[in-house]
């Protein structure tokens, strides 16, 4: 036990300790890995749920570790951001999407690619300028282009708003991700510079059966339609789900019932199905 001030003790804690080293050990793999290029980026459809018709798709990073295998970005983004090594991951994240949604676009395939943008990568000094500078390299068009960004960084309204506003002049289209778990949505949605609304996957998860989640869901549309916004609901696994949905005026949906997040390869062999129905 070390004495700590007059009014207190600190033990020791053997589980702290093991934690930090582990801590250690992972910001030094996530280095290396960023270094190497030891990431792959997955695809999941976005889908007109009245239509059934593929729209676009979200960009969801994987860590493959050669030795601990596929790593879920639960479990690094987190300390990506804390360390600030998001920015670079983030920046190796939004080229290899838009080169390869370029790539699909020159093979017939107009589908717009959502990347997600984490607080911190928002508030880096030049991020609209490396914004550009990897549509330029890549050839994408700004159009073909969606940022998803969480109600977190409008802790800060009015820099977040002109950085914002700053990305849509270019041709981005932006959304706000995992919408109705942040603080006081509606009273400052109608002044945010965002084309859609991503409804949280936990007011879908109850939807089929549950009235308040229901009733969440129709003042979402109603609100986007108002503001002329688009809004898409996410995790979606029923059909159910879909039913109530399209009861509530929500046309377009992401989750496992339409398909998993894919590798590059099977996303491409989806899009040549997709196409061929
Ligand atoms: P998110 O942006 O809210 O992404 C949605 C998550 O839900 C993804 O998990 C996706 O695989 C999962 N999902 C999709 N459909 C369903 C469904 O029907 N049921 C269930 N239970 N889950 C579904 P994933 O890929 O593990 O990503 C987790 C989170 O990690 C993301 O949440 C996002 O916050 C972060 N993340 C992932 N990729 C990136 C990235 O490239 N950059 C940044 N900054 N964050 C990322
Ligand atoms: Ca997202
Ligand atoms: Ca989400
Ligand atoms: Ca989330």
């Amino acid at each position: 036990v070390k004495s700590h001030g007059k009014n207190g003790y600190e033990f020791f804690d053997p589980t702290m300790e093991a934690k930090s080293l582990e801590r250690i050990l992972m910001e030094n793999e996530l280095r290396k890995a960023i270094e190497q290029e030891h990431f792959q980026i997955y695809y999941q459809p976005k889908i007109d749920i009245v239509t059934g018709k593929l729209t676009g798709m979200e960009a969801l990073v994987r860590w493959v570790h050669p030795e601990l295998g596929v790593i879920s970005p639960i479990r690094f983004i987190p300390i990506a951001e804390e360390t600030g090594m998001i920015i670079s991951l983030g920046e190796w994240i939004l080229r290899q999407a838009c080169r390869q949604n370029k790539l699909w676009h020159d093979q017939g395939f107009p589908l717009k690619v959502s990347v997600n943008l984490s607080a911190r990568q928002i508030y880096q000094k030049d991020l609209v300028d490396m914004i550009k500078n990897v549509l330029e390299e890549t050839g994408l068009p700004p159009e073909w282009l969606e940022l998803e960004i969480t109600e977190s960084i409008f802790v800060k309204l009015e820099e977040a708003t002109a950085i914002l506003q700053q990305i849509r002049d270019i041709g981005i289209r932006i959304s706000i991700d995992d919408f109705g778990t942040g603080y006081s949505s509606f009273s400052y949605i109608k002044s945010l510079p965002v084309d859609t609304i991503k409804i949280d996957a936990s007011f879908i998860r109850d939807i089929h059966h549950n009235q308040e989640s229901q009733a969440i869901v129709k003042a979402i549309v109603t609100i986007a339609q108002s503001l002329n916004m688009n809004v898409i609901a996410e995790g979606i696994e029923l059909d159910d789900q879909v039913a109530a949905l399209q009861e509530n005026g929500c046309d377009l949906g992401q989750g496992y019932l339409f398909s998993r997040p894919l590798a590059t390869d099977d996303f491409d062999r989806y899009l040549r199905k997709d196409l061929a129905q």
